[in-house]
């Protein structure tokens, strides 16, 4: 089987003692593949020695660099407390904070020029898709990245993809193996039009109990979990799924 991402999103969950647990926990275990947990922003401090086998990952990342943006992250800022991913495009940011493409293009070309490897999250909403938009939604999310100024002077990089249908985040159903692997090869091939790929993932309500097809599809090359993220039990036996190799 290939190398598996597993990201871990709290969103706005989790605590400090939750992240000690897994501190512990991960301590006695081997890991297969890249475990990523994107942590909430003043909890990014506290990661120091790390969690063992696992990197660390900002939610957000802000488009300035320095001066008077009070409140806001830099990519520098990110780097200097050891975040390796940015989480950029997720769809509570582009609903709730009016994140738009061209402002998650320049965010990718900052983090990534700032030496953060991006997840870029796309994904359709329900109308989107039952009016069959899915794959326009996906192809102006995605070629907004890639056609941007910025984006073309970058050196060549494989792209983290998080596929993720806002009708499948915080819901009680993910979408079917077959949906996934169908947005997988369009992903790919419209990426293969622009000279890049990617490392597909996909996101929206995965479970210890749905994890593990997704593991198995040649199509599949990492998860992105949010509220079982934030849940030591679940989370332990999706990674036990997805990543151990021995404890
Ligand atoms: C997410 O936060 O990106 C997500 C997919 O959430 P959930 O797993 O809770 O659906």
């Amino acid at each position: 089987m290939h190398d598996f991402l597993v990201i871990a999103n709290w969103k706005l969950g989790g605590n400090l003692d939750l992240l000690s647990r897994y501190k512990q926990f991960f301590q006695k275990v081997t890991l297969s593949g890249d475990l990523v947990f994107l942590l909430p922003t003043p909890y990014l401090g506290f990661w120091q020695e790390g969690i063992s086998g696992a990197s660390l990952g900002s939610q957000h990342l802000d488009a300035y660099t320095s001066g008077g943006y009070t409140g806001c992250v830099s990519a520098e800022m990110l780097q200097a407390v050891g975040c390796r991913y940015v989480c950029l495009g997720h769809s509570e940011r582009r609903c709730h904070f009016q994140e738009g493409d061209d402002l998650i293009a320049r965010k990718y070309v900052l983090a990534k020029s700032h030496g953060l490897v991006p997840v870029l999250c796309i994904g359709e909403s329900r109308e989107a898709r039952d009016t069959g938009l899915t794959e326009s939604v996906l192809r102006q999310q995605i070629e907004a990245v890639v056609t941007s100024d910025g984006f073309q002077s970058l050196p060549k990089h494989t792209m983290v993809v998080a596929y993720e249908p806002v009708w499948a985040i915080g819901a009680k159903e993910a979408a079917s193996i077959a949906d996934v692997e169908k947005v997988s090869a369009f992903v790919q091939n419209l990426l293969a039009e622009y000279g890049q790929s990617a490392r597909f993932c996909y996101g929206g309500s995965v479970d210890a109990d749905n994890c593990l097809a997704l593991r198995r599809s040649a199509f599949v090359a990492g998860v992105l979990v949010g509220r079982a993220s934030a849940d030591y039990a679940d989370f332990k036996s999706i990674v036990d799924r997805c990543l151990v190799v021995s404890n």
